[in-house]
């Protein structure tokens, strides 16, 4: 067994993926976000778990997975006893394994405050950016426009979080009352502005208040899902299903995920790195089937604007992790998706099967796996499950095998209730904190579609 302490010497800096900028620690590379050179940020050096500690993982539970996997990942920068303290903190609700078929389960990645995925990762980049801040004595302030999913995590996560004032814009029609809710009930450091406008507007809203001078004492920073510090938390839910149902300890799975910016995907990637017995994963996408297609073609053609499907957290035609995965298997692709280098697509293609699910499939994997194993899936989880059964039915060897399968559910049904009472003619009911927010008292602000006025409030606010 290898010193854990030697290696962490080594392992402190992470690359930009677009290669012209220079290494930065962890620290750096989390309150910065993305690199100088437009690149994202990846760990140079990824350990591995040996046979043994794998084996150890399963008498864990997931705050004990969570701190040795991020203790290696993000090297001394972090006390030990303060990353065990976090990981308690932050993850004080698990994953649920549901056995469908065989041994085909459902991961769901639904029991965290906002019944989303991203409750995992945002909530451990709350609470590392306040670790550093507050060792510095310093303060930020989050400014992120959102469509629905992304806002409502990242307000939960940082809800009360010293050092860190946030700002969420969102479009006052394109999101549900159950998002808007998750976001304008909390208060505190939290302020939710409603604008009279489409996410886009928001978002050069936002772009303009990065580069405005007089907005330049607030300091400025995004929570946006490409900062490392919402990468690296999604490869403990990996570790953590396998060590629950692998039957040995080199038992190789199959992780099938709902792929729309490939965050979730890249969390799965490090932790096959990091040592965890993975067969293939299964990229599940909607309709917007650029990554598909280029794994099929070599040719990859962004898909502007992206194609609006009912898995809509998935309605992505660029996905910026793209160019980490590029990076992973020694390729350039910059943020506008140009290939500068060719990553090795035969080795690409050995190690996933990516998958574009239309609606229509969509609906049929809910419409099936409802009427035959009883299983409420949403549409994102539909999606991955679909991409497996057309996996499984391409290696009919394994599936006749028994193959261990693990579909990644990410958000919860009861977010969907419209969508699947319509497919399914049940009622889906909510969950328990959904029925609370019904009661909470909502405070936004209402805004024109316009820079200035937005200014002028955060100078008079702030
Ligand atoms: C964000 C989201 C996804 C897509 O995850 P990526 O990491 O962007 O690939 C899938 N499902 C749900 C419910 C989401 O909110």
């Amino acid at each position: 067994m290898y010193n854990q302490d030697d290696v962490l010497n080594t392992i402190n800096s992470y690359y930009s993926t677009n290669r012209r900028a220079p290494e930065v620690s962890f620290k750096e590379a989390l309150l910065k976000g993305l690199a100088p050179d437009g690149g994202l940020y990846m760990p140079c050096f990824i350990p591995k778990f040996n046979r043994g500690e794998l084996e150890a993982l399963s008498a864990d539970d997931y705050p004990g997975i969570a701190f040795k996997i991020l203790n290696l990942l993000t090297g001394k920068d972090i006390d030990r006893d303060d990353l065990i303290n976090l990981c308690r903190e932050v993850y004080n609700f698990d994953i649920v394994l549901e056995g469908v078929v065989n041994r085909n389960y459902l991961m769901r990645l639904d029991q965290g405050p906002t019944a989303s995925f991203k409750d995992f990762a945002a909530r451990m980049m709350g609470r590392l950016m306040q670790y550093f801040l507050s060792i510095d004595s310093k303060d930020i302030t989050i400014l992120t426009a959102t469509s629905g999913d992304t806002g409502s995590a990242v307000a939960n996560a940082y809800f009360g979080l010293g050092n860190i004032r946030v700002i969420i814009l969102f479009p006052f029609d394109e999101v549900t009352e159950l998002q808007r809710k998750q976001m304008t009930t909390l208060g505190n450091n939290i302020r939710v502005i409603a604008v009279d406008g489409k996410f886009d507007d928001c978002q050069t809203m936002v772009k303009r208040a990065f580069m405005d001078e007089s907005l330049a004492h607030l300091r400025l920073s995004s929570a946006n899902s490409i900062n490392i510090g919402r990468l690296l938390p999604q490869s403990v839910y990996y570790f953590r299903g396998w060590s629950r149902l692998a039957a040995k300890s080199d038992e190789k799975v199959v992780f099938s995920v709902p792929c729309g910016n490939f965050g979730n995907l890249m969390g799965g990637i490090i932790a096959r790195e990091m040592g965890l017995p993975v067969k293939c994963f299964v990229i599940a996408t909607n309709e917007n089937d650029e990554v598909p297609v280029y794994f099929r073609t070599g040719t990859y053609n962004i898909i502007r604007p992206s194609r609006n499907c009912i898995s809509n957290a998935m309605n992505v035609g660029h996905p910026s992790n793209m160019s980490r995965i590029a990076a992973f298997y020694g390729g350039i692709m910059d943020e506008y998706g140009r290939i500068l280098k060719e990553p090795d697509m035969g080795k690409l293609r050995e190690d996933f099967f990516a998958v574009s699910v239309t609606d229509d499939e969509t609906r049929n994997a809910i419409d099936m796996c409802y009427r035959q194993f009883g299983t409420v899936l949403e549409p994102h989880g539909a999606a991955a499950w679909y991409g497996l059964q057309k996996y499984l039915d391409n290696n009919p060897v394994q599936r006749d095998g028994n193959q261990l399968c693990i579909s990644l559910e990410t958000a919860h049904p009861a977010k969907f209730q419209r969508e699947l009472t319509d497919i399914l003619k049940i009622n889906i009911p909510l969950t328990s904190s959904m029925e609370e927010l019904e009661t909470k008292t909502e405070e936004y602000l209402s805004l024109e579609n316009n820079y200035e006025l937005f200014r002028n409030y955060i100078l008079k606010h702030y």
